[in-house]
């Protein structure tokens, strides 16, 4: 019998904090802005640092939500990544 005890307790217990975390998931949810997922995208993916940012992350985020100019991707340059940020940023 205590075997059954155990068992529906852990399960109302798994039950309850599921529904926390759902509920939390849901409450806390922060908003991303597309754009900084389209930036971060067309970076090479070095996470060098010669933007001047700890990682590419950071510079998409600088880009999109700061204005940092679309310039300061230093190895990308060659492939054209500013142009492509300046179309995304434009668009
Ligand atoms: S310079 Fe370019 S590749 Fe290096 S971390 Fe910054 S965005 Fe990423």
């Amino acid at each position: 019998m205590v075997v059954v005890y155990s068992a529906l307790v852990m399960g109302a217990l798994g039950l309850a904090f599921g529904l926390f975390l759902a509920y939390s998931n849901e409450k806390f949810k922060v908003e991303e802005d597309p754009k900084v997922k389209m930036v971060l995208e067309v970076l090479p993916g070095i996470n060098c640092g010669a933007c001047g940012y700890p990682g590419c992350e950071g510079y998409a985020n600088a880009v999109v939500k700061k204005g940092d100019s679309y310039d300061k991707c230093l190895p990308g340059r060659k492939s054209g990544v500013t142009e492509k940020i300046k179309e995304i940023m434009e668009s």
